[in-house]
């Protein structure tokens, strides 16, 4: 059993093909999916796609999926006067588990940062009120999210640094306040994951979650013909699917003294807690 805490189905990399892609999923072991929300557009998409495909999770042909609610902060300068009342009534919908992703990107800066921790605050605060988990999106913030956090931490019930990729410093932060770190397929990078192989032998496995953030950030360590074995075209040689998170405990088992079982069992507990799922 093993949970993809971020899984961006919503994507148009996967229109049409949402329910053979968690079937693959499922079939590899990954029996739960958080299906993560970016924007309102979304968020309205994943709340309703769970309780259109129950029945199909009831009956375990597909992992056991929720869905967050919450606007990323590349979304930050495009928002209706009433986003955040629709982002509380997506909240309160049956399998709707956690609000995010959001934080803040002062990479791409796609959005002003004045808007960016404008949203980003709104929607802590807004986990604070409806007692859910945040999803947190942190790309050199230089330590503000943490901050912005921090502020309300003793209120929220759980948060996630997802798809961490920061320094040792960062990373010190977040476990010394209790945060869960979501590692994803960065890790088998060669180049880019260098720092991260690391830093991951300092996360407790009590604080650790795993997740692909498909379609983005295709492990390394997938095989070249994997699409061929899967009955795939090659244009989606480099697709990241859910499929692939035994590649990513593979590779944190690579990088620590953890075995792969030890990970997926623990990563499974720690899923459960933060998302209150039913095992
Ligand atoms: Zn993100």
């Amino acid at each position: 059993m093993s949970t993809d805490i971020c899984v961006n189905l919503a994507n148009g990399q996967f229109a049409d093909e949402e329910v053979t892609i968690l079937e693959r999923a499922f079939s590899v072991g990954v029996t739960h999916c958080i299906l993560v929300a970016n924007d309102l557009a979304s968020s309205h998409f994943l709340a309703n796609w769970t309780i259109a495909t129950a029945a199909d999770q009831g009956t375990r042909r597909l992992p056991i999926c929720r869905s967050t609610v919450g606007v990323h902060p590349h979304d930050a300068d495009n928002l209706d006067a009433d986003w955040l009342d629709q982002v509380r009534s997506i909240a309160l919908m049956p399998n709707v588990c956690a609000i995010g992703e959001t934080g803040l990107d002062f990479n791409r800066n796609y959005s002003t940062q004045i808007n960016q921790r404008r949203c980003f605050d709104a929607q802590i605060e807004l986990a604070h009120e409806l007692q859910k988990p945040l999803l947190v999106h942190d790309r050199d913030s230089g330590g503000e999210v943490a901050a912005r956090l921090a502020n309300a931490n003793g209120g929220l019930p759980g948060v996630v640094i997802h798809c961490f990729t920061g320094s040792e410093d960062e990373l010190e932060c977040y476990l010394k306040a209790g945060y869960y770190i979501g590692i994803t397929g960065w890790i088998a990078d060669q180049k880019r994951g260098t720092e991260l192989r690391q830093l991951v032998q300092r996360i407790p496995l009590e604080q650790l979650l795993i997740e692909t953030d498909a379609p983005f950030l295709r492990p390394q360590n997938v095989p070249v013909d994997w699409h061929l074995a899967n009955n795939l075209s090659s244009r989606h040689k480099r697709r990241c699917e859910p499929a692939h998170l035994p590649f990513v405990i593979d590779a944190i088992a690579a990088s620590t003294r953890h075995s792969p079982e030890q990970i997926s069992q623990a990563t499974q507990k720690n899923a459960e807690r933060l998302f209150n799922l039913e095992p």
